[in-house]
């Protein structure tokens, strides 16, 4: 079998085949996910600087009746490449508005701060600012606690449109997260272009904190990168007490990661955080 791979592609690989399978049985399958009210979020917690927590990312499930939990690593991507991707995140951000709108208009006011991903692919939609806008519209909330995380793919997109949009956003009054820095393809001439409130700094580069010094360069150059344009600086993907120390040594602003908590339905969360 490794001589086969040298000079000819291999097509019988029964193991693609399956995954191939599988693919398509999920793309099909995601199509009904919405009204079959398969899909949900999690909440995970972030901190400041003095472990208070500040806010929540959403982080959306899909429970498959057959298959059962998918994770968004694998759905995502599917959604994105049939374009499904839109109504998915349509339905997320409607959870996420309703989800802060009673939190907000609740006993006890909680003043925190709603993280949604959204696909690079969505901001690209002529529709999605409208969207957005529209969703907002129609439930009672501060948009300054609501924020929307887009990924470095960003800047690999026809960027004077791209920072039109995001002008756009912002003046909604939301604000922008640029989620996994470090990992794609940031560029400096752009960054300074566009208007992000926060950086967060991918999880690969906390891992390993400890032990591994070119990582902590790294980070080290990303919060004051971050700091010297304005933006707040989160560490995902703590899992240790020494990460956390560094980061705050460091400067870090604000901090998620399993060491503190992690990813839970809406009623833990609430359970755990809310009820007082
Ligand atoms: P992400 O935006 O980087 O989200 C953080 C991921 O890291 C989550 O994985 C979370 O569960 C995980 N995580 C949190 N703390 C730790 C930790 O301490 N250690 C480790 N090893 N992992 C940690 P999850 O929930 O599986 O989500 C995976 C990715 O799927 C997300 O990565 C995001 O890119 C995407 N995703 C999730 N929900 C949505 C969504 O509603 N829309 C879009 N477009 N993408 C989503
Ligand atoms: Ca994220
Ligand atoms: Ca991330
Ligand atoms: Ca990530």
């Amino acid at each position: 079998a490794k001589e086969a791979g040298r000079n000819q592609t291999v097509r019988f690989d029964p193991s693609m085949r399956v995954e191939l399978e599988r693919a398509v049985q999920l793309e099909n399958d995601l199509r009904r996910a919405i009204e079959h009210e398969e899909l949900y979020m999690e909440l995970q917690p972030q901190f400041d600087r003095g472990l208070k927590l500040v806010g929540a990312e959403c982080l959306l499930r899909w429970r498959h009746p057959r298959f059962g939990n998918i994770s968004p690593y694998e759905f995502i991507p599917l959604a994105e490449k049939s374009q499904l991707i839109d109504s998915l995140g349509d339905w997320v951000l409607e959870q996420a508005c309703r989800l802060l709108a009673g939190w907000q208009n609740g006993t006890g006011f909680a003043e925190l701060y709603l993280s949604v991903n959204v696909s690079v692919k969505q901001l690209e939609s002529p529709h999605y600012v409208s969207n957005v806008a529209r969703t907002l519209g129609q439930h009672t909330l501060s948009p300054e606690y609501l924020q929307l995380e887009l990924t470095e793919n960003v800047f690999a997109t026809d960027m004077p449109a791209t920072v039109a949009r995001m002008h756009e956003l912002r003046s909604l009054g939301l604000r922008l997260s640029l989620d996994d820095f470090g990992t794609g393809f940031s560029s400096l001439t752009y960054i300074k272009h566009l208007p992000f409130d926060e950086l967060k700094v991918d999880r690969s580069f906390v891992n390993d904190l400890e032990n591994d010094e070119m990582n902590r360069r790294m980070v080290n150059f990303m919060v004051q990168l971050g700091h010297e344009l304005g933006m707040c600086v989160v560490a995902e993907g703590v899992e240790t007490s020494r990460q956390r120390e560094l980061l705050l040594e460091m400067g870090c602003d604000a901090l998620q990661g399993y060491l503190m908590d992690k990813p839970m339905g809406i009623d833990d969360f609430t359970a755990r955080y809310l009820d007082t």
